[in-house]
């Protein structure tokens, strides 16, 4: 028998007296029942049904050790908490925070807890439709923030969540006031993982800290789940900045079309409705310039599906038939655009549709939801 001889500590939340395991995940450890967790669990069936070295293993309190390495302690403690108590983790519109969600949502995948998997993605649908006129999300069964949006885009990149990510990727360039906000960790002023999520915090066990400067400093175990990897850093930092310039300056070209020097057929007073798209398009131009010259400068409105509202539309004072065909111009222009977002986010490869098809039936599969029909199938409704 080993002893442990170093500074673990019980959990509180999850210590069973009368457990037969004990997990441990950096410096936590947790007594749980080997039979509840290898009947939902097959990785860990698996594992218990194989210990290794049997009576060398590590025990504490006379029940074996399994030590999770590549876990923090707070996923393993968030998914724990759902394997044991189903009331920590009901499916939406029950809410839950985003720690929660990304601790279950890799870890089930991981251990293969399938009916928390799907719970998990349940939540993430919520929050990340996947068409035009569902976006944003009205009722997202959790809330979310900067850092937060990096987590689910790291787990989902890491799980093959595509679904989930074009309208995970765009939130998180329109939620980021600059691009310190993606590339750097340290930006927000609470500074804390944990973010409004201190139901899923095991008191006296300090988090990794996201500001730890250099390696030396690191923790124990270095845990990556939580920052986007160096692509999508490098690719959200590029589409930040195209959002906000071209893409933002292509989304207000409705105005110039059909050539805003000429009137739109059908057109009363077309002296008038000219001047005024040019006007207007002039105001746009400079409203983008004004905020990508100061680079720091939140213009939230300069993103494309919200360039134009309805107290956008009012302030156009043209006649009707210019407005129903400008109004027709600008739809086309968002959908173009929304159709754009898998390949934008390098989430498909570009060419060959657009990809929603196919993330549209992945996401019917995820979350555990009747075969699509033919039509869509054939991704004729994209
Ligand atoms: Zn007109």
């Amino acid at each position: 028998m080993v002893s442990l001889n170093d500074d673990a500590t019980r959990s509180p939340s999850l210590w069973f007296p009368d457990g037969t395991l004990v997990i441990r995940a950096e410096r936590t450890l947790f007594r749980v029942y080997a039979g509840l967790l290898a009947r939902e669990s097959p990785v860990f069936a698996d594992m218990l049904a194989f210990p290794q070295h049997e009576t060398e293993m590590e025990r504490v309190e006379g029940c074996p050790v399994v030590e999770l390495y590549d876990d923090s302690a707070e996923e393993v403690r968030c998914f724990l908490e759902a394997v044991f108590d189903y009331r920590t983790f009901l499916p939406p519109p029950t809410r839950t925070t985003w720690p929660i969600l990304t601790s279950i949502l890799r870890l089930s995948r991981k251990y293969q807890v399938d009916d928390l998997t799907q719970r998990a993605m349940q939540h993430l649908s919520t929050a990340f439709p996947d068409k035009l006129e569902l976006y944003p999300a009205a009722n997202p069964s959790f809330d979310v923030d900067v850092r937060g949006l990096k987590t689910i885009i790291r787990v989902c990149r890491d799980l093959s969540v595509d679904w989930a990510l074009p309208a995970a990727c765009y939130q998180l360039c329109t939620m980021a006031g600059d691009v310190a906000a993606i590339t750097g960790g340290d930006v927000e002023a609470d500074g804390n993982y944990l973010t409004g999520a201190d139901a899923c915090h095991d008191r006296g066990h300090a988090p990794a800290d996201p500001h730890t400067p250099s390696p030396s400093h690191a923790p124990e175990h270095e845990h990556d789940h939580h920052t986007l990897s160096p692509s999508d850093t490098a690719l959200l930092h590029a589409q930040h900045t195209l959002l906000r310039a071209e893409t933002g300056a292509k989304m207000s070209a409705f105005l110039h079309s059909p050539p805003i020097a000429r009137a739109i057929p059908g057109c009363p007073s077309p002296k008038q409705c000219v001047q005024t798209r040019a006007n207007l398009r002039a105001q746009v131009d400079a409203s983008l310039c004004v905020s990508l010259a100061d680079g720091t400068e939140s213009k939230s409105n300069a993103f494309p599906l919200a360039l134009w509202d309805g107290s956008d539309w009012d302030r156009l004072n043209v006649c009707g038939v210019c407005l129903e065909v400008l109004r027709y111009r600008h739809k086309d222009e968002v959908q173009e655009f929304w159709r754009g977002l898998p390949a934008r986010f390098d989430v498909v490869a570009g060419g060959g549709g657009s990809g929603w098809a196919r993330l549209r039936r992945e996401r019917r599969r995820d979350l555990g939801e009747r075969e699509v029909g033919f039509v869509e199938w054939l991704g004729m409704n994209v």
